[in-house]
């Protein structure tokens, strides 16, 4: 056989192993890493997003390459495609823009649910849901175990997220109960790393950037409250693993970094990485707080043979140095 003749069938292989994938939320932070690697995997992707927390920055390396569709949609209303797998990642993360119209995010979190589940359900496609950390509230267990319900304040500012996350597994599970759609659910606890956007509001990010600028570093309460945070390129290997696990493993799962730090450390740390003028500025706590978040991932251990492998000190250098690049090209870009 021909070395051609041996390229064409890899080609051929890869071509029918190759899926088409729809990631909502694809222009988002986790979302456009997801995109990026299953792009390099060989699928097509199609990425949705209504660019409400998000711009077309984190997407522009992708517009050219043929394997890849963005359409601008907002996931509260229907949308009809073929696809093989979905991952549900649409959804303001940070508290700043979830808050900003409650409204909205709980009907992203619900109707964005039914109307994925839908499309699931119509064309037998896999589909994975971002769920987070927050079902767990203000957890008394420590760490959180996914046997853990949680401790949920339904009608506080973080309600709209936390309740309507919950709401989604929900749907998730009584569509794989009543449908037999196969449905995956995933707990993100705390994830941060390049393309984050710099007015985030979330704690990593608002730290970064205030050092770069010489601003002051702004800790809630007396900054004794706990995150795990995890890097990016942990959270997406293990969520990419979950997508090809067994059918019937469908979660949920926790996925995050069990090293805990106190916003304090945080701060310090940050600090002593960028060397600036930033002081550290008390500020109220903001309404329902969590005190406390640490992942127990012995299940994702288990089920997934995933651990995280970047630990804060080199992801925080490595989000730096994103962040450095990002203001620095933004400076350029005024001063023109
Ligand atoms: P992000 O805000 O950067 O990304 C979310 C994306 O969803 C944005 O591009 C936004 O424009 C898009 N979006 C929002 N509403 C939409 C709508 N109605 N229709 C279409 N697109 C919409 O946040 P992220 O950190 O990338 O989070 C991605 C997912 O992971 C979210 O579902 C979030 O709840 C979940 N999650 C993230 C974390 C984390 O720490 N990063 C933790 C827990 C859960
Ligand atoms: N936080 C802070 N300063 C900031 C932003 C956030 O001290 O500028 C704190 C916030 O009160 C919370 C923690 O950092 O205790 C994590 O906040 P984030 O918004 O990143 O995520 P959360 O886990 O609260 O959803």
């Amino acid at each position: 056989m021909s070395i051609n003749s041996t390229l064409a069938i890899d080609a051929d292989v890869i071509r029918q192993r190759a899926k088409r994938i729809l990631v909502t939320g694809g222009a988002g932070f986790l979302g456009s890493h997801i995109c990026d690697r299953l792009l390099a995997q060989g699928h097509e992707v199609i990425c949705v997003d209504n660019f409400y927390s998000s711009t077309r920055q984190n997407i522009l390396h992708l517009l050219d390459n043929p394997c890849f569709e963005f359409i601008r949609h907002d996931v509260t209303f229907p949308l009809y495609l073929e696809v093989d797998e979905i991952y549900n990642m649409a959804c303001p993360a940070s508290p700043v823009h979830y808050q900003h119209d409650p409204v909205q995010t709980t009907k992203t979190s619900v109707h964005g649910a039914i109307n994925l589940l839908g499309l699931a359900k119509r064309t037998g496609a896999k589909i994975l849901q971002a769920s987070t950390s927050e079902v767990y509230g203000d957890p008394v267990v420590h760490p959180q175990v996914e046997s853990y319900w949680g401790n949920v304040n339904p009608i506080g500012p973080r309600s709209c997220y936390d309740e309507g996350k919950r709401c989604a597994e929900t749907l998730f599970f009584d569509y794989h109960r009543q449908h037999n759609v196969k449905t995956k659910v995933v707990r993100i606890f705390n994830t941060y790393g390049p393309r984050m956007h710099p007015n985030d509001g979330r704690v990593v990010s608002n730290f970064i950037v205030q050092a770069l600028l010489g601003e002051p570093i702004t800790l809630f309460g007396d900054g004794s409250q706990t995150r795990s945070f995890c890097f990016a390129d942990d959270l997406v290997e293990a969520i990419i693993r979950m997508m090809n696990s067994d059918d019937d493993f469908i979660g949920p799962v926790n996925i995050g970094n069990p090293a805990e730090f106190t916003m304090l450390q945080l701060a310090e740390l940050v600090q002593s990485k960028i060397p600036s003028s930033s002081e550290l500025v008390y500020r109220p706590l903001p309404t329902n707080d969590p005190t406390q978040r640490k992942p127990d991932i012995s299940l994702a251990r288990e089920k997934l043979d995933w651990q995280p492998t970047i630990e804060l000190n080199e992801g925080l250098d490595r989000t730096i140095a994103y962040f450095k690049q990002f203001l620095d090209a933004q400076k350029l870009q005024q001063a023109a």
